[in-house]
C-alpha cells in the first residue's frame, strides 16, 4: 500500500501544504479558519508544476483567505464586557451589568446587548440569560411567519419548536408533522428565518429534496437561493453549520 508524502512549499510569499497520492487530478484548497493553503496531488507531479497551478491561482486564493478573515469566524464566547455577539444580522457589544435585580436583556443604543446580571454571575449562566433572550426574540419571529406560510401553501399549522442543533438549522419531521428550528437562527438576518420557515414548511408538501422540493421553493420563495447564501456568508459560530 503507498502512502501519502506530505511537503511544504513556498509559493510568491505564500506557505503551501502538498500531499501527494494516487489520485488522478490536482486538487487546490483553501481552508478555514485561516486560509491554510493544500494541494492534493498526483506523485508523478513535480513541484514546479504544483508551484505553476498555485500561481495561477493566486487571485481566487487571496480572495478565499480575505472571506475567511472577514467571516470573523466566532471563538467560544466569555460573555464578558466589549465581545461581539449578533442579533438579527447584527453585530453588537455586549455590556455586562451587574446588579441585585431579576436578570434582564436589551438592545441599548442600537450598538449593545445589554444583559443585566446579579454580581458573580457564572459565564455558563450569562449564556443562558442570553439564550433565553434570543430564544424570544426568534420565536416572536417564527410565529407570525409560520402562521402566515402555512396559510399560503395551505399545509395547516404544524408543532413547531426552536431548539439548540449542532450540525442543522432546522428540521421536519413529516409525520409527525413537527418542525424544530435551531435556536441560532436568532443571530440571522430575517430573510434566513423566513427562508428556514418556508423550507421546512415544503416539506410537509414533499419529505425529500426532489426536484419538485426546488420547484415549490422556485415558485413560493423565488429568492430563496440569495437567502441560502446570505445565511452561509454569515459569521460561523463555532461549531460548523450545515444545511
Ligand atoms: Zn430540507
Amino acid at each position: 500500500v503507498a502512502s501519502t508524502e506530505i511537503t511544504k512549499l513556498e509559493v510568491a510569499g505564500l506557505q503551501v501544504q502538498v500531499v501527494r497520492k494516487d489520485i488522478k487530478n490536482l486538487h487546490l484548497g483553501v481552508y478555514p479558519p485561516v486560509g491554510r493553503i493544500r494541494v492534493a496531488a498526483p506523485r508523478r507531479v513535480d513541484d514546479e508544476a504544483v508551484r505553476l497551478a498555485v500561481v495561477g491561482k493566486l487571485g481566487w486564493i487571496r480572495r478565499q483567505q480575505e472571506r475567511f478573515v472577514n467571516q470573523e469566524r466566532q471563538t467560544r464566547r466569555e460573555m464578558v464586557d466589549g465581545e461581539s455577539h449578533y442579533n438579527q444580522g447584527q453585530r453588537y457589544r455586549l455590556a455586562v451589568v451587574e446588579k441585585e435585580a431579576a436578570p434582564a436583556v436589551r438592545i441599548a443604543n442600537k450598538s449593545r446587548i445589554e444583559i443585566q446580571v446579579r454580581p458573580g454571575t457564572s459565564r455558563n449562566r450569562r449564556e443562558e440569560i442570553l439564550n433565553e433572550w434570543y430564544r424570544t426574540n426568534l420565536r416572536d419571529q417564527i410565529k407570525p411567519l409560520v402562521e402566515a406560510w402555512a396559510d399560503k401553501l395551505e399545509v395547516g399549522l404544524p408543532e413547531w419548536q426552536i431548539r439548540r442543533m449542532k450540525t442543522r438549522w432546522g428540521s421536519c419531521n413529516t409525520d409527525r408533522r413537527r418542525i424544530l428550528f435551531n435556536l441560532e437562527l436568532a443571530k440571522k438576518p430575517h430573510t434566513c428565518v423566513e427562508y428556514l420557515v418556508v423550507h421546512e414548511l415544503i416539506h410537509l408538501l414533499e419529505r425529500q429534496h426532489t426536484p419538485r422540493f426546488t420547484e415549490l421553493m422556485d415558485t413560493h420563495y423565488p429568492t430563496w437561493r440569495s437567502a441560502k447564501s446570505l445565511l452561509n456568508a454569515q459569521p460561523l459560530a463555532y461549531e460548523d453549520w450545515t444545511y
